[in-house]
């Protein structure tokens, strides 16, 4: 049996761009994951924010992080073909009162070395953003804030590792972990895996995979949030990210805007105990629009077309990253709350010089690919680029969802790429996530995948095992 240098357990955006960044030296490396796709876990289902690092305590891992990851996601999105996008955020005030709590985020900021903060009064923010509350007082204007597609940013990080040598096995769920003279053997769903080392990124579950290796001086409590996708016509509703002041536990209800270009409201922040409870609530959602039409007051009901919830993995105030004393080899990185989409890669760094520290001998390979071919989305594209692209490839003009306007050969292109569920070519393509949810292509998808791998239709899930679409096949369908 095979024994890798290294196993990393769990790809959301923290596993694949650990994955990604060790990539870059010769080592063999295995991911392993327990869904059916990359980013089924908390990476799927958050704002999108890269964070400037305006609201962390100064003195806090996250916030060293997060301003460390806005800096290399710019690099790293442009390496692997996603768009990141520099919107800025304003985090906005009603009353002058509220000032001088603006002054001390701005401090506190610019202790963690965010740069061009500033304080902008009524005045510019009617100039700059027409649909504010006029009651908005002032703002900390942080222009560092950016908008990225977190799954697509942990699908070209994933692509990128493995193109870079990684192994990825997805429905793989850990369920022991051995300690061995050589290190560590790693059982998932039936497989051993052997390594000399081991990342723990598994997320909300990285407390139950530490327990594993005899790690259980930690919990990590789901803290839940609840967001609301609005219509793509509202795509221009504002011109920044809107945050209200912060409190102790969140950043507060928001006004987002998102890769894709829906606007967005939320995310509430509840205490939960279940870490696999993905309901919405009306109290959530009356709480939500009620906060963001204090800061936009033409928000409709009307205007809301999907919601979810997400799970932010708590162990505390802060990160945990650390080399394990006690299970030599195991390095954990859990807690991995908000801002973690943002410090994903300087976590990934920090990582690499634990590892390095520990042993991990780090050495450059003569190639790395560090670049990624871009996927093409043609709902981004010009319309004559469209035309170019059709008549190279007809099934670019063979539209299958209508609402998103995505193609035969884009849907193609994400399975190719490695999506095997309804959702994964979702999150690959935005196939489905218009306002008919995939009431008009779902059969469609359904067939196109059907057909690519094989699989009967009775095969074909939403996400995985357990989420199956149809019972049987129709001898005429
Ligand atoms: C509502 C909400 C909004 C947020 N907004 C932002 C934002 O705007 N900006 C920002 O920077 N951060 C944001 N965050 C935080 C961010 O989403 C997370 O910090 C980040 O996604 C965590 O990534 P991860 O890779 O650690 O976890 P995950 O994406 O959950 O990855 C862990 C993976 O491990 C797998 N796994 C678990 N157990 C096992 C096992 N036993 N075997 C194999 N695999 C296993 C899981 O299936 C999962 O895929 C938000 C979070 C939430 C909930």
């Amino acid at each position: 049996m095979k024994t890798y240098d290294l196993i990393i357990i769990g790809a959301g955006v923290v596993g694949t761009s650990i994955a990604r960044e060790l990539s870059r030296y010769k080592l063999d490396i295995a991911l392993l994951e327990k869904e059916a796709e990359l980013a089924f876990g908390v990476s799927k289902s958050n704002s999108g924010i890269v964070h400037p690092g305006t609201q962390n305590p100064p003195h806090s891992l996250k916030g060293r992080l997060c301003v460390q990851g806005n800096k290399l996601t710019r690099k790293i999105a442009r390496e692997l073909g996603v768009d990141f996008k520099e919107v800025g955020e304003l985090i906005v005030v009603f009353k002058e009162e509220e000032v001088p709590e603006l002054l001390r985020l701005k401090k506190e900021a610019e202790m963690l070395g965010v740069r061009g903060l500033r304080i902008v009064r009524r005045e510019w923010l009617k100039k700059h953003e027409p649909n504010l509350s006029q009651e908005a007082a002032a703002a900390l204007y942080a222009p560092t804030a950016g908008i990225i597609s977190p799954y697509r940013l942990v699908y070209g990080l994933s692509e990128n590792s493995r193109k870079n040598g990684v192994e990825i096995f997805t429905r793989q769920k850990v369920t022991v972990i051995a300690r061995t003279q050589a290190g560590f053997e790693v059982t998932a769903a039936g497989n051993t895996f052997k390594a000399r080392y081991v990342v723990n990124a598994a997320g909300l579950y990285a407390d139950e995979v530490c327990g594993l290796a005899g790690i259980d001086d930690f919990r990590i409590r789901p803290r839940k949030g609840e967001e609301f996708i609005l219509d793509k016509k509202k795509e221009h509703l504002t011109n920044h990210l809107l945050f209200p002041l912060p409190s102790k536990t969140s950043k507060g209800i928001l006004v987002i805007k998102t890769a894709d270009g829906n606007p967005m409201i939320g995310p509430t922040a509840e205490d939960c105990d279940d870490k696999e409870d993905p309901a919405t609530t009306d109290s959530g959602f009356s709480k939500v629009l009620a906060s963001a039409r204090k800061m936009i007051p033409s928000i409709q009901e009307s205007d809301v077309i999907a919601y979810f919830a997400g799970l932010r993995p708590v162990a505390g105030d802060d990160f945990i990253i650390r080399y394990e004393q006690k299970a030599p080899g195991f390095v954990t990185v859990a807690g991995i709350q908000s801002p973690g989409l943002t410090a994903a890669p300087a976590i990934a760094l920090l990582v690499c010089s634990i590892l390095k520290k520990n042993g991990l001998c780090l050495k450059k390979k003569p190639v790395f690919y560090k670049h990624r071919k871009k996927t093409i989305h043609l709902f981004a594209e010009p319309l004559s680029k469209t035309r170019e692209l059709i008549k190279k490839e007809p099934a670019y003009g063979d539209i299958v969802c209508r609402c998103e306007m995505v193609s035969a050969k884009e849907i193609q292109d994400a399975i190719a790429a490695g999506a095997s569920t309804l959702d994964g070519i979702k999150f690959r393509t935005r196939a489905q996530a218009g306002r008919c949810h995939g009431s008009f292509c779902t059969t469609r998808l359904m067939k196109i995948l059907a057909k690519a791998t094989g699989r009967p239709l009775t095969k074909i899930t939403k996400k995985g095992c357990g989420s199956e679409i149809v019972k049987e096949d129709r001898a005429d369908a």
